[in-house]
């Protein structure tokens, strides 16, 4: 089973990835966590990328469909993607299907959790004193909300056509939005 998290930044997609992730033994497939290893890394894309991350800007899109690319084709993680953070854009999105076609692997559930910007702004403001991440500040958070909000919408709108597509209330607690996604996935 391959599952696609969605949403904006504090939904809660990286929380309940990493229950999906223990309950049926998947890969939390986070493009934020990736880049961020290659910052503490001090590689050559962390280089590339921290002007941007520390911005709340998104991150060049070549370099990002290198990490899913990778991650796509690792014959363990094949059929134990969680996709969290992943796509963000149009372009992504079908940069995905793409390379999920030549993998030959398809979403089995794409699961969007909507949240009100409330909601998300006391969540981060928690997340920032317990994670202690660069990009957590006000400022950061609304820009990345922003971003989230041009450029992610459209994917929202195109996957909501699809018959495996799952609005659940990101507003709800982490144990009763991983109610509703047992529900829905029946792992
Ligand atoms: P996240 O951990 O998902 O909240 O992502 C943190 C930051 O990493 C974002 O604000 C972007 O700067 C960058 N990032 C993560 N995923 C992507 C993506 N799919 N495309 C572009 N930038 C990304």
């Amino acid at each position: 089973m391959n599952l696609i998290l969605f949403g904006p930044p504090g939904a809660g997609k990286g929380t309940q990835a990493q229950y999906l992730v223990k309950k049926f033994n998947g890969y939390q497939i986070s493009t934020g966590e990736m880049l961020r290893e290659e910052i503490q890394k001090n590689s050559e894309v962390g280089k590339k990328i921290i002007n941007d991350m520390n911005d709340g800007k998104f991150v060049n899109d070549e370099i990002v469909n290198k990490l899913i690319k990778n991650a796509v084709f690792d014959p363990d993680k094949k059929n134990k993607l969680i996709f969290d953070g992943y796509p963000r854009s149009l372009t992504q999105a079908q940069n995905l299907s793409a390379i999920l076609k030549d993998s030959g692997q398809k979403i089995d559930f794409i699961l969007f959790l909507n949240v009100n910007k409330d909601t998300i702004i006391k969540r981060i403001e928690k997340r920032k004193i317990l994670e202690n991440r660069s990009d957590d500040d006000l400022s950061t958070i609304l820009k990345r909300y922003d971003s989230y909000m041009q450029t992610t919408k459209p994917v929202l709108e195109f996957y909501s056509k699809n018959s495996n597509f799952y609005e659940i209330d990101g507003n709800l607690k982490i144990d009763e939005i991983t109610t509703k996604i047992e529900g829905l996935i029946n792992v």
